[in-house]
């Protein structure tokens, strides 16, 4: 439609959406765009002018449509590698139902009042010492409660960008960091991928650009699984004390480790104070309990409280009590064990599995943590095209593009395989397998 109207791309899906708001026509992933049969009714006069009231939306039309085609795919049977969740079947359910039971029948008012924007201080004391074993310099000042990282990376955003200042990300990233940087008008700086870390290119965007930031995810990337080197590291942190970079490092997968220890973080070996940690129980607890980190200089906390409080005042102290006590009892160890276990299972066997039915389409590396396989498609074949035939054999995924700021990954897609049992991730690979199988034949 956009060649033959000789519109954007982006004016031929906001047509196509109006007309299906009207009831015009229907769209179904997978099989196309059809004329209705018999159009909705439409109310006789829209009350409120919603969208002219709206602020201008920003620019991430590529990411909401990657995200209606994973939710059209996980209709029904389908068994979604897209999202990247723990399996619920290892939630501590046991643990925390005692400590909710025990917590809700002693309740005090104080614990049902306001408490500090920065956060409870007994969960922030516990998790300064947690982080200080991981030889991370965090005193309680430093440390703050998020609800989620993600609203960590809401933060940094808040508080250093402005429309048109540029941040440096690594190619590929985590799509919500592009979207939440793309969202407040960044020029975002694609570091590509290399087997060293491209210290050359960087050195040449902080000269040229004088980025704000550089957002980075040394350990277990998401999506590519890959680790930085501690060399690598140590080498990163002299380039940006030399030139006062600050670098937010986002880390919620450096605990699901499968083979050795992964380096320190980059937070741990910073001597010049530029580095700002994001971390999350949300991958090795569980998501809902909205409960992240910052550690940061004091200065930079106390404007990120005065930023939070705009938002939500406080984290939910009821979420936090019991995180707190659940650390307290000692619990936190014994889990990630668990998983560990667990994951390292389901990260061989899902290979295992890779390689039998998708070979020689699919080819990925072994990641040594976290939640995912980074594959990448042979020579002709599109990730986009592979979701449409996904969608019809009933598996999903993440098309590579939505992890890159410049439009490319396009024979590339991100599997999670911690989520599902393995009989479950056999029938999704072999159903991925199958729609390769198509698209090799076409
Ligand atoms: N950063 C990265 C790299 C992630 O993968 C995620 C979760 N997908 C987040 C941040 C956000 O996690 P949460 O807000 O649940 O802590």
């Amino acid at each position: 439609l956009a060649v033959l109207l000789g519109v954007s791309r982006t004016t031929a899906i906001n047509a196509y959406r109006q007309l299906e708001e009207m009831g015009l026509i229907s769209t179904r992933v997978g099989s196309g765009t059809y004329v209705a049969e018999q159009p909705k009714p439409q109310p006789a006069v829209r009350a409120v002018p919603w969208s002219q009231l709206f602020t201008p939306t920003p620019n991430t039309q590529l990411s909401s449509i990657i995200r209606e085609l994973i939710a059209a795919a996980a209709d029904g049977d389908t068994i979604p590698l897209a999202a990247g969740m723990p399996d619920p079947a290892f939630y501590p359910f046991d643990d925390f139902n005692r400590l909710f039971a025990l917590q809700s029948s002693r309740f005090k008012s104080s614990d049902l009042g306001h408490i500090p924007t920065e956060g409870y201080l007994p969960l922030r004391r516990t998790l300064a010492g947690l982080l200080t074993e991981r030889g991370i310099d965090a005193a309680v000042e430093n440390t703050m409660i998020v609800s989620g990282s993600q609203q960590g990376l809401y933060l940094v955003t808040k508080l250093f960008l402005e429309p048109g200042d540029y941040v440096i990300v690594e190619s590929p990233t985590y799509l919500g960091a592009i979207q939440v940087f793309s969202a407040a008008n960044a020029r975002l700086l694609s570091l590509p991928a290399s087997k060293r870390f491209a210290l050359d290119i960087l050195e040449d965007y902080l000269i040229r650009y004088r980025p704000k930031l550089l957002y980075m995810m040394p350990t277990f990337k998401n999506p590519s699984g890959d680790v930085m080197a501690l060399e690598e590291r140590r080498e990163l942190l002299r380039l940006a004390a030399k030139h006062r970079l600050v670098i937010v490092e986002d880390d919620p997968y450096g605990e699901l480790y499968y083979e050795q220890q992964p380096p320190p973080s980059l937070k741990a070996l910073d001597t010049y104070g530029g580095v700002i940690a994001l971390g999350t129980f949300s991958k090795i607890l569980f998501p809902g309990l909205r409960t992240g980190w910052v550690v940061a200089p004091d200065i930079v906390i106390n404007r990120f409280a005065m930023e939070k409080q705009y938002i939500d005042l406080h984290s939910s102290n009821l979420s936090q009590r019991m995180l707190y006590d659940y650390l307290s009892a000692g619990l936190l160890a014994g889990h990630l064990t668990l998983v560990r276990e667990q994951y390292k299972k389901r990260r061989d066997f899902f290979a295992g599995a890779l390689k039998q039915y998708c070979s020689p389409y699919l080819s990925f590396t072994m990641p040594l943590g976290g939640f995912y396989f980074w594959g990448t498609l042979s020579q002709g074949m599109l990730t986009r095209q592979l979701l449409h035939e996904a969608a019809k054999t009933g598996v999903s995924f993440v098309p590579g593009e939505a992890f890159y700021a410049d439009n490319s990954g396009n024979r590339e897609l991100r599997l999670c395989f911690v989520t599902h049992s393995e009989a479950r991730l056999l029938e999704g690979v072999k159903r991925l397998g199958q729609a390769l199988q198509v698209m090799a034949q076409n």
